[in-house]
């Protein structure tokens, strides 16, 4: 039997572009010492408090199905969240938990489009977005933007795409660029989303992780609230990967079709993860600029080295817990380098053709391990680099 094209065709065929990650995971089970900067996960593990929660909400009894939008009380502190940063009125109506912002992706788009509709999305992009803009039935249409614009999406190339299509996804501040959207980019955005009559999809997971400039959520600008879908997650900001609670911010009525999606795929998010992201959450700003603090100084160290010579240029750090380098000036292409110096320096980064052709001769750089050792690996990415350019 043959699975379904659907299926078969979700990455679109040939290389998802996470070769140079593997062959790094081949070396260190060879016994291989390799500095990995590749994966966007947390050097620490979720904190124990909320480990202690979870526990106490699983022994209490919160182990059998959970109520399929998310628990009222989540949902409630979720919209109080919302509603605080972004100024607009949010209630628990508008709120659906899901497990984690990866499958909130999918489902906003199974909202927003129907089979074979135009999704816009938006180069250099999330490893998996275009795979998941397919899954939902959608027809994935990229936009690229440029290096020169520090990656920021320009208005004229979004409306060179938007007549005709159904819905634009955004995620600021960027993976993998760490840029975040500036004020003049979304309105250019919401205006297009306006104008022609698109659903936005606004992937903000990395919101707590901003290290200059303001996160602005495009929901809060004029008439975008009734039109936008807010991708949020647990993962990032309070370092829970592994627990996989996130949500979808919308319309009331957007919000009840995506419940009853959720009752025929998902049934939910378990009972004691919510009560633990429940607790998560209610540890405030402080907490969550805790977790953001290794990066926030890792972006600082990047900056010091990086100051410190003309070779690798970056891509102006901003937010999130990547460095986008620009390492053209070596001649070289992002997967020849990283290959490069995966080979003769053991240290393993992202090509930036992994996420797009816009981030050619460019390598993303995840600030995810311990403060002396990533600045000695950005040292010698540096060297590196001007070896093959002083060739
Ligand atoms: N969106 C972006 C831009 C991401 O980088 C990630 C994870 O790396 C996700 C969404 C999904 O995160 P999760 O499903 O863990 O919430």
């Amino acid at each position: 039997m043959q699975p379904s094209g659907r299926i078969t065709g979700l990455t679109g065929g040939g290389s998802d572009g996470w070769d140079v990650f593997l062959k790094a995971r081949r070396m260190i089970a060879e016994g291989v010492k390799v500095t990995e900067l590749t994966i966007g996960e947390h050097d620490i593990r979720t904190a124990a408090p909320i480990l202690q929660e979870m526990h106490r909400a699983a022994l209490a009894g919160h182990t059998g199905y959970a109520a399929v939008p998310g628990t009222a009380s989540l949902r409630d502190a979720v919209a109080r969240r919302v509603a605080e940063r972004t100024g607009v009125p949010t209630s628990r109506d508008n709120v659906l938990i899901t497990p984690g912002g990866q499958a909130a992706l999918f489902a906003a788009h199974m909202a927003a489009c129907d089979p074979g509709d135009i999704a816009l999305y938006i180069d250099p992009y999330y490893a998996t977005y275009p795979g998941t803009l397919r899954g939902a039935g959608a027809v994935p249409q990229v936009i690229r933007t440029r290096a020169e614009d520090a990656f920021q999406p320009r208005a004229d190339d979004l409306r060179a795409y938007s007549k005709g299509a159904r819905s634009l996804l955004v995620n600021s501040p960027n993976n993998p660029t760490g840029v975040v959207y500036s004020d003049a980019t979304l309105g250019g955005i919401a205006e297009v989303c306006r104008t022609d009559d698109l659903w936005l999809i606004s992937d903000e997971v990395y919101d707590t992780q901003v290290w200059e400039g303001r996160h602005l959520s495009p929901r809060a600008l004029p008439g975008m609230a009734e039109r936008t879908l807010v991708v949020g997650s647990m993962s990032k900001s309070h370092a829970m990967t592994g627990s996989r609670c996130g949500w979808i911010v919308g319309p009331e009525a957007v919000i009840a079709h995506l419940v009853t999606l959720a009752t025929h795929t998902t049934y939910g998010v378990p009972g004691f993860i919510q009560d633990a992201s429940l607790f998560a959450l209610s540890q405030g700003r402080d907490f969550e600029a805790e977790i953001a603090a290794p990066f926030r100084r890792r972006r600082a160290i990047a900056q010091r080295v990086l100051g410190g010579q003309n070779t690798v240029g970056l891509i102006p750090a901003q937010g999130a817990m990547y460095l986008m380098l620009d390492i053209r000036a070596t001649g070289m292409t992002g997967e020849a380098f990283a290959y490069d110096l995966l080979e003769h320096e053991h240290i393993a980064v992202m090509p930036g053709e992994s996420f797009g052709a816009a981030a050619a001769g460019h390598l993303r750089v995840a600030m995810t391990i311990a403060d002396d050792a990533f600045e000695n690996a950005l040292r010698r990415l540096c060297a590196h680099a001007e070896k093959h350019a002083a060739r």
